[in-house]
């Protein structure tokens, strides 16, 4: 490979809004078969709205999201910010002490002393199902399942909340496919590559939104520190795998794909683990980028 030609391509990648590590960057892209794309924030917007209050008999919907809401304001989670958004509409948060995150799971804290009338304290469990019925041995009612379960065949994400030993009730948020992933999807497929959705959200709600941008290979319900071995196993199987996703809990996937592309709005983390970033968040350059590669290398053999 002749220098010039690739810096050529660099120089034309920027102009596709491509910011280039490298030039050997695209040298690794000419062989890519499989594009992984994270869902929340890269396939979809990222911007998570509330959308349902579940709350269970007995279980004020008020306290339910105000609560939440309350622990929520500590993260920075896409669900934590519509959540807790919501919550402070509904009326002011209550202080929490004893935050904690557990990344890819939920969050949990103690709620203020004074919030209730009793003295002892309440810690608040905001996350996934299985979290919750697992590490709190909480669970929930069939009622809040059953509809849990319709909202997420609607690709949307239930978010369990529990507190005194019981689950309260659920929040449904979802955010959108952003308009063009559709079309880059169709896209990466005439150029014979093969698109996998990557999300540590519910199977359901992953398999929806795969189906309404024309994904078949979906791999769901993967915490964040599998994402990487993920990536490390369909390399193993022979594939040469470009990975593309905006969150921290992307960053070490993205470092072990062959390729790793950030979105430019993504985690300082994710750009700096990325070989490629794309400047105006759009998947149609995940196209451009392999097809800019192929042509350059094209003119340099
Ligand atoms: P993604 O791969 O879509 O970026 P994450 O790995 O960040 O998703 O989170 C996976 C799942 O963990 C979420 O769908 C949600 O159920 C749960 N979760 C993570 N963080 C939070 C939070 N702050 N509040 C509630 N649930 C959370
Ligand atoms: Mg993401």
């Amino acid at each position: 490979a002749t220098p010039t030609a690739l810096l050529v391509g660099t120089g034309r990648g920027a102009q596709l809004g491509l910011l280039i590590r490298g030039p050997q960057v695209l040298e690794s892209t000419r062989r890519i078969d499989t594009v992984v794309l994270d869902k929340t924030g890269t396939v979809t917007t990222g911007d998570m709205t509330l959308r349902r209050v579940l709350a269970r008999t007995g279980t004020d919907p008020v306290q339910l999201l105000s609560w939440a809401g309350s622990v929520e304001d500590a993260s920075a989670h896409p669900i934590a910010r519509a959540i807790a958004a919501a919550a402070a509409e509904q009326g002011p948060l209550v202080p929490v002490e004893s935050f904690t995150d557990t990344g890819g799971l939920g969050v949990s804290a103690v709620l203020g002393t004074g919030i209730l009338e009793t003295t002892s304290s309440t810690a608040v469990i905001v996350g996934r199902r299985n979290w919750l019925t697992e590490q709190w041995s909480l669970t929930p009612d069939d009622d809040l399942d059953d509809a849990a379960e319709a909202e997420q065949a609607l690709g949307r994400t239930p978010v369990f909340v529990g507190w005194d030993g019981e689950i309260q009730g659920v929040l449904v948020v979802a955010d959108e496919p952003k308009p063009s992933s559709a079309e880059a999807v169709r896209r990466l497929r005439r150029l014979g590559l093969r698109p996998v959705l990557l999300t540590g959200d519910n199977s359901r709600a992953a398999h929806a939104v795969a189906a309404a941008v024309g994904i078949d290979e979906v791999l769901a319900e993967v915490l964040p520190a599998e994402k990487a071995s993920t990536i490390a196993s369909l390399r193993r199987s022979g594939r040469t795998v470009a990975m593309v996703g905006d969150g921290v809990n992307d960053a070490a996937a993205l470092a072990g794909a062959d390729l790793g592309i950030a979105l430019g709005s993504g985690s300082d983390v994710a750009i700096e683990a990325a070989d490629l970033t794309l400047v105006h968040d759009d998947l149609i350059a995940v196209v451009d980028a392999i097809r800019l590669s192929r042509a350059t290398l094209a003119v340099i053999k």
